[in-house]
């Protein structure tokens, strides 16, 4: 977090806190912290779901997944005196950790038992996450945000500017009295904070209903889920009950480019489902787009064109703050900055699709 970057044409903040305030007024004496907030009585789904008692009518460990998903989305919150009634909440923390026995949280689909190894993430069971920090420069609706990012990651995006990350061991292990100590201590100081905004997550979602699961009972900040697109149904399926904002990521128009960049096969369909996905949560998605050099046409283009399909639902984020790291300078073209010109036709292209940008078109966003 605070990263600074000198470019030719600007200055570029990566994941910018609290502390960058003063530097960010001494450069535009306008400059604010831009925040439009849920209104008042907002309560997270993830506290709905905790509150909600279900009957597996047998053992929690012997009915499908299938059966337990269906009953977590549909029945209502009535208690039942039923020696097999269950939280909700935690028959869906259970099927999480059920999961990775037989991993397919993303399209590696390994199909490891991850109490006993790793697949391509390199993750095991266990989880780690960065101390949640506050993050002052998300979209307006999510921002400030208190920001965790999980380590590991299926895919290896060759200008990751966040590669550290890939070595599960870059960050404690999961501790969820500790976070929520750290998060407590964010809550109270002087900054009014709108979300919780955990990143990185596909191949980490049993951690962040394990954190979920020790929330105070009055936390009633929005959770917004920070995901690739290169989830499963076995992930959404896990992740739709507990997040009230996705932010998804949509980085290619084409699978022969992701495979080169990110070293991921089938992206497309994975992609395509998780915005499926997403649509039939009926929940508010925010997409974002970082614009690519040299990939505006192959790929920023189509992947607008496809968002268009689901433009009554989504919102887009574009962004242009792509600087090249980790590996960029071995691939030609992606060793530089996006130029104006490339940055402006992808707006452009937003407004033809009659996608609906962040940036300016957010005042409904909380209101319905
Ligand atoms: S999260 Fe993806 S890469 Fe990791 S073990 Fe599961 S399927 Fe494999």
């Amino acid at each position: 977090m605070n990263r600074i970057y000198y470019a030719p044409d600007g200055i570029i903040c990566h994941d910018p806190g609290p502390g960058m305030i003063p530097f960010f007024s001494a450069l535009d004496e306008n400059y604010r912290v831009e925040s439009i907030r849920p209104g008042n009585g907002f309560i997270p789904r993830f506290q709905l779901l905790r509150q909600k008692r279900i009957a597996t009518g047998k053992g929690l460990f012997e009915s499908n997944e299938k059966e337990l998903l269906d009953k977590i989305a549909s029945t209502p919150a009535i208690g039942i005196e039923d020696a097999n009634e269950i939280f909700a909440f935690d028959a869906l923390y259970a099927l999480s950790l059920r999961e990775i026995s037989n991993c397919r949280l993303c399209g590696h689909e390994c199909g490891v038992d991850r109490y006993n190894g790793t697949g391509k993430c390199g993750i095991t069971n266990e989880t780690h996450n960065s101390s949640p920090f506050i993050h002052i420069a998300e979209e307006q609706v999510i921002n400030p945000a208190i920001v965790t990012n999980f380590s590991g990651c299926s895919m290896r995006c060759l200008y990751c500017i966040d590669h550290r990350v890939w070595e599960p061991s870059v960050f404690l292990k999961t501790i969820p009295k500790a976070f929520w100590d750290d998060t407590r201590s964010h809550i109270t100081t002087d900054i009014p904070i709108d979300s919780i905004e955990f990143t990185n997550t596909t191949e980490s979602i049993h951690g962040v209903i394990g954190i979920l699961s020790s929330a105070p009972e009055d936390f009633n900040l929005p959770v917004v889920m920070n995901t690739h697109l290169y989830g499963t149904k076995a992930f959404y399926d896990i992740a739709i009950p507990v997040t009230d904002v996705w932010l998804p990521d949509i980085r290619y128009g084409n699978d022969d480019c992701a495979r080169k960049l990110s070293g991921v096969e089938n992206y497309m369909h994975y992609s395509k489902l998780g915005l499926d996905a997403m649509r039939e949560h009926n929940g508010r998605v925010i997409v974002r787009l970082l614009v690519l050099p040299g990939h505006v046409n192959c790929c920023m283009i189509p992947a607008l064109e496809l968002l268009s399909k689901y433009k009554e639902s989504f919102w887009v984020s574009i962004l242009d703050q792509y600087v090249p790291e980790h590996e960029a300078h071995l691939v030609p073209g992606l060793n530089r900055r996006p130029t104006r010109e490339e940055i402006s036709v992808v707006r452009d292209a937003v407004n033809v699709y009659g996608l609906r940008d962040i940036s300016v078109d957010n005042l409904e966003f909380w209101n319905f």
